[in-house]
């Protein structure tokens, strides 16, 4: 068996502090903010010349919290509600033989003063995520419009979002700190991130979204938030 030593070039710093509720692609959510902060000895300016270019990044990462898991030769996709058995390499888990993760997300800055910052939006990835890989994304060899999606095509439709009177206060106050707050909560929660097979209507749910923890349950109406907290 061969083993490629590898690296971690960087750490991401995200929006999404724990696993629950992270969109199962990137692009799910355009306003999800993370950062790359490069490690030495990537971390200078001459290793990214030239990135600012582009629109897109391809991001390679280790699903680090999962990893220990290991895998198996067949996972239940949440597409297919849970119920039904695919091949790993025919699904995107993060359960697999190595436990690498590919996303593709806007590239919005980079910042070279003190070593390199590289911002980006739309990334599914954990707070602490170590990335292996960074690459441009190639428009015209990486987009190809009219791919067969499998069964990745199917699912529900997104649920609609509504604020309570109290988290819509909240949002307010919460406005200049966080100004992508209300489109974020939205994104994240029209996908629906309850466990397909947990369906009581009274539940509620906490995610922590920065320094925040967005109380919300699900009603006839859709997802409704509840409350917005600091953690
Ligand atoms: N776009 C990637 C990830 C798909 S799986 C790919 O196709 O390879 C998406 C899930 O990965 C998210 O819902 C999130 O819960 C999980 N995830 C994100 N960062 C992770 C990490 N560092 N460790 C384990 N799981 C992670």
């Amino acid at each position: 068996m061969s083993i490629w030593p590898m690296q971690t070039i960087g750490v991401i710093e995200s929006c999404f502090k724990e696993k629950f509720a992270i969109p199962r692609q990137p692009g799910l959510s355009p306003s999800a903010e993370a950062t790359l902060t490069l490690l030495p000895p990537f971390d200078t300016p001459d290793a990214v010349r030239g990135l600012e270019q582009f629109s897109h990044v391809w991001l390679m990462f280790i699903f680090h919290e999962t990893a220990s898991q290991g895998w198996r030769p067949t996972v239940r996709p949440p597409k297919l509600g849970g119920n039904q058995r695919m091949g790993v390499f025919a699904t995107r888990s993060t359960f697999r033989p190595n436990p690498i993760g590919l996303s593709v997300t806007k590239l919005t800055g980079i910042d070279t003063h003190e070593g390199v910052r590289i911002h980006l939006r739309g990334a599914d990835l954990l707070e602490g995520t170590p990335i292996i890989d960074l690459k441009p994304y190639l428009g015209y060899a990486d987009a190809i419009v009219d791919a067969a999606n499998g069964y990745a095509d199917t699912g529900h439709a997104p649920l609609q979002v509504h604020f309570s009177a109290e988290a819509e206060t909240q949002l307010m106050q919460l406005q200049t700190q966080y100004p992508l707050l209300r489109n974020l909560i939205t994104e994240v929660l029209s996908q629906d991130p309850r466990p397909g097979y947990a369906d009581d209507p009274t539940r509620e749910y906490g995610m922590a979204l920065y320094q925040l923890n967005i109380k919300w349950r699900c009603d006839t109406t859709g997802a409704v938030v509840t409350a917005i907290e600091p953690v």
